[in-house]
């Protein structure tokens, strides 16, 4: 073995696909992290700064620079360190190489303290090693140099790619080291430096802020437009009619090929909730789409089919809500209740569940569901043989890798119960099994 292997695991999705104000919002649950096989020995505690010690090791004291010039590893010092580690064959790694790419330019002439990257390569030979990091402006571990990247990568038990673990200057301090750097810088970008746990809390403690000062026109409204569009027309209504609705913002566009599947269904169950709540004078329900589509021929055509309200094409504001939301993919559904307030981000998967039944999508709404839900399991068989699987299938809740999945049938997202095969991983929702009869050896 002459490189760390990565077993491919595709089925396996560890995070969803994370998307930022520059990257275009994707397909939905696109795997964004490649995990690594579990170590067999645990990996020795050392202190955070001995990295410099392991970059130093064998073939000299030196990094390579992105023009192939070599840097030496004393340079670091005084610097905040991210270790990249990354591959190029891993289209959630390139995708976050061209975001980190950005944050370091902002970054590159912060001085005090000075800001680095070093690329911990998992490529599969050299050629592949070159490409990639021809492409990046940081530093790099010369690939040859494989007992550091494979030290690194123990000592930091780092058990996926992409991953970024970021290193505080002069500090010995195990605490100090971060190591959900994708993470962190998908969801503030240049906002997070210098990465310190302070200013790590002061972000969340303004994003609780902002959450809690949330109200409907601060979310819907820009800089005097204080309208959506309504059909026919599309004409214009104001945000303020929507005061007192349960709302959902439906993050999606014509190009997404899951958002083809869900858009029907969320029409269906959004003309049942109308229906249920027709004649009721203090409740109503409203979903707003928010559209990520690449022109405004295919937003207009996309808008057309849906019987709801739209923010206009390329409003600035829908780029502002899918950062607040933190939206990692499409299609999307938030719902907020009729104080402005957000009651769910999985409006998606409620409405895959549940239907209309998940109105008005309320932690206690879907409390009363999920004991509903629990209580069918109950008389489900324990074991399934389903016409699109070769193993057996297992019904499992959630916890038991019955967590949020995607269903192998259908396609859609699940929650909590499935049928999932113990050897394989594959997992369908309750309701997409079509039993097939197995005599035993068969
Ligand atoms: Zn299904
Ligand atoms: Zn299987």
């Amino acid at each position: 073995m002459d490189q760390i292997i990565i077993e491919e695991n595709k089925d396996k999705i560890i995070k969803n696909t994370e998307e930022d104000e520059e990257a275009e919002i994707d397909n939905s649950f696109i795997p964004v992290y490649h995990s690594f096989p579990v170590k067999d020995e645990d990996s020795q505690v050392v202190s955070a700064q001995d990295y410099r010690s392991i970059l130093a090791s064998k073939d000299g004291d030196f990094l390579l620079s992105s023009t192939g010039a070599q840097v030496k590893v004393s340079d670091l010092e005084s610097k905040i360190v991210g270790l990249y580690f990354s591959a190029n064959w891993y289209p959630p790694c390139t995708k976050f190489t061209d975001l980190l790419i950005n944050v370091y330019q902002q970054l590159k002439d912060h001085s005090d303290p000075g800001f680095e990257v070093v690329f911990v390569s998992s490529d599969e030979d050299l050629d592949a090693f070159n490409t990639y990091k021809s492409s990046m402006p940081w530093l790099a571990i010369p690939f040859s140099d494989l007992d550091a990247r494979r030290a690194l990568t123990q000592k930091f038990d780092v058990e996926g790619i992409p991953t970024l673990i970021i290193l505080q200057p002069n500090s010995n301090k195990d605490a100090a080291v971060i190591s959900d750097g994708v993470e962190l810088v998908y969801r503030y970008g240049v906002q997070a430096f210098p990465f310190t746990k302070e200013r790590l809390e002061e972000l969340k403690e303004k994003e609780k802020e902002k959450h809690d000062n949330q109200t409907l026109s601060n979310l819907l409204t820009y800089d005097g437009r204080d309208y959506l569009l309504a059909h026919p027309g599309p004409k214009q209504v104001p945000v303020t009619s929507l005061m007192g609705k349960t709302i959902g913002l439906y993050f999606s566009a014509q190009w997404c090929i899951p958002a083809f599947k869900f858009t029907p269904r969320l029409m269906s169950v959004y003309q049942k909730i109308k229906q249920q709540l027709e004649g009721k004078e203090d409740e109503d329900f409203e979903i707003v789409f928010v559209s990520s589509d690449r022109d405004q021929v295919q937003f207009v055509t996309y808008f057309e089919t849906m019987p709801w309200l739209a923010v206009p094409y390329d409003d600035p504001t829908i780029k502002n809500l899918a950062k607040y939301f933190d939206i990692r993919g499409i299609p999307s559904l938030v719902v907020l209740g009729p104080d402005g307030k957000t009651v769910t981000k999985q409006g998606r998967s409620l409405i895959n569940l549940y239907k209309g039944n998940a109105y008005p999508f309320t932690k206690t709404r879907v409390g009363i569901l999920e004991k509903q839900m629990d209580e069918v399991a109950k008389g489900l068989p324990k074991t399934e043989h389903h016409s699109g699987h070769r193993h057996e299938l297992t019904l499992v809740p959630e916890g038991h890798g019955g967590g949020a999945f995607i269903c192998c049938d259908c396609d859609e997202q699940g929650y909590g119960w499935a049928y999932q095969c113990l050897e394989c991983g594959y997992e369908v929702h309750p309701k997409c099994i079509k039993p097939v009869a197995r005599s035993p050896g068969s």
